[in-house]
């Protein structure tokens, strides 16, 4: 068995290390940097608070990243960069913002619209310096070189990847994720949880990460429903930040697989939120592994404390019941025609990362269990 670990991102973590924020840019030597964030930053008076710490480094806000960015958006955050003269940016946000700003970090390097890197155009080889801060404990995209972008004019979500995405500096303050809602913090735990799933069964796993993962799951299962039943825990809120950053450095290598590639479709057909789009289909992947003979399946079941796939299956199955999250797609009133675009749309090449081969006739079984 051979493998390489390989994790270029300095993290930082803790209550109140966002203060770090002005240490990180004198680090990474940036001097005129963009800061980009979502609406809500701006009204919640974050942004202004950071503004007291950044000084002068920081010479425009880029503040209108929509959740599921559209490549329009990055397009304008290229812009910008590219007016200002930038030479790093800020991430402060969720997932969405992160990507944005990413995937900004690099079409700013050409003249091409970051449609066609969706298309499959090589991404322009230097990227600007990033410094992530996330604000939801879900995607661990701060750890990670991928950045996931919608076009939604043409109903297509997918994700984007190259070495120059990594960021140069993470800061994981769990206090910024104090301000989620329940739901939302159902919803970026599930993806923590599909992330180290899917990371230990990956075909990619390899051990370093395997130690990750579980840890990461550990870490959901036992703080996800004291975090969403009393969001003013900030023990479980740490926990499930120090979950999110331990996962995004489990599935970085690996890669995602199952329960992530149908999430994308479910997302940009029928809206669902990320998280919960990728809860969507975890259990019924976890019993589907199990069912196929998957040994990393009965591992990562054992590893957990259950004494098979369908156990763990249960267990997320019930965490999504108490946690609200949606169990089914009934409510789309799919027909057969759908839920054959919907299966087909799944056999995207990340599929074959899962650790046992799907067939279109798996995923026609389990969307028709689920409609
Ligand atoms: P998000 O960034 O889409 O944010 C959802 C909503 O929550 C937004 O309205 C945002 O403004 C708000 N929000 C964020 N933090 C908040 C806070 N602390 N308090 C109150 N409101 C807050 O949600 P997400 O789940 O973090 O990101 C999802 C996106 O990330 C999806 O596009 C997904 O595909 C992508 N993703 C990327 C990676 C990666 O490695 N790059 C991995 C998984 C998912």
């Amino acid at each position: 068995m051979a493998w390489t670990y390989r994790q270029p991102v300095e993290v930082h973590f803790g209550r109140g290390v966002v203060e770090y924020l002005a240490e990180a840019i004198k680090r990474i030597g940036g001097h005129r940097g963009l800061l980009v964030t979502s609406p809500s930053f701006v009204r919640r008076g974050i942004v202004g608070d950071l503004a007291v710490r950044y000084g002068s480094a920081v010479v425009g806000i880029y503040s209108a990243v929509s959740p599921n960015p559209d490549v329009t958006e990055c397009d304008a955050c290229a812009a910008m960069l590219r007016e200002n003269g930038c030479d790093f940016v800020v991430a402060l946000g969720g997932g969405s913002v992160i990507d944005c700003a990413k995937a900004a970090a690099a079409v700013c390097r050409d003249t091409l619209p970051a449609a066609a890197y969706l298309d499959g155009a090589q991404l322009p080889a230097s990227v600007l310096p990033i410094i992530a801060i996330p604000t939801t404990a879900g995607t661990g995209s701060e750890v990670t070189s991928v950045a996931v972008l919608s076009d939604h004019a043409r109903g297509l979500k997918a994700p984007l990847s190259c070495d120059g995405f990594y960021p140069k500096v993470a800061i994981v303050d769990p206090a910024l994720t104090d301000s989620m809602s329940p739901r939302m913090t159902a919803c970026t735990g599930f993806d923590v949880l599909c992330h180290a799933i899917e990371a230990y069964w990956s075909r990619n796993h390899q051990p370093v990460c395997d130690a990750l993962a579980i840890q990461a799951a550990r870490l959901v299962l036992d703080n996800l429903l004291k975090a969403f039943d009393e969001p003013a825990d900030t023990v479980a809120r740490d926990r499930m930040a120090e979950a999110s950053v331990t996962a995004g450095l489990a599935f970085a290598l690996p890669k995602t697989n199952c329960a992530h590639v149908c999430s994308y479709p479910l997302t940009s057909r029928y809206g669902i939120p990320h998280g919960e789009a990728c809860a969507m289909t975890i259990d019924s992947f976890i019993r589907l592994n199990g069912r196929k003979g998957s040994d990393r399946a009965a591992t990562l079941a054992h590893a957990l404390g259950f004494d098979s796939p369908d156990a763990l299956a249960d267990a997320v199955h019930s965490l999504k019941t108490a946690t609200g999250m949606r169990l089914d797609l009934k409510e789309y009133r799919l027909g057969a025609a759908e839920v054959e675009s919907l299966a087909r749309a799944c056999l995207h090449p990340n599929m074959r990362n899962n650790p046992v081969y799907v067939t279109l006739d798996d995923l026609l079984q389990l969307f028709s269990d689920l409609v």
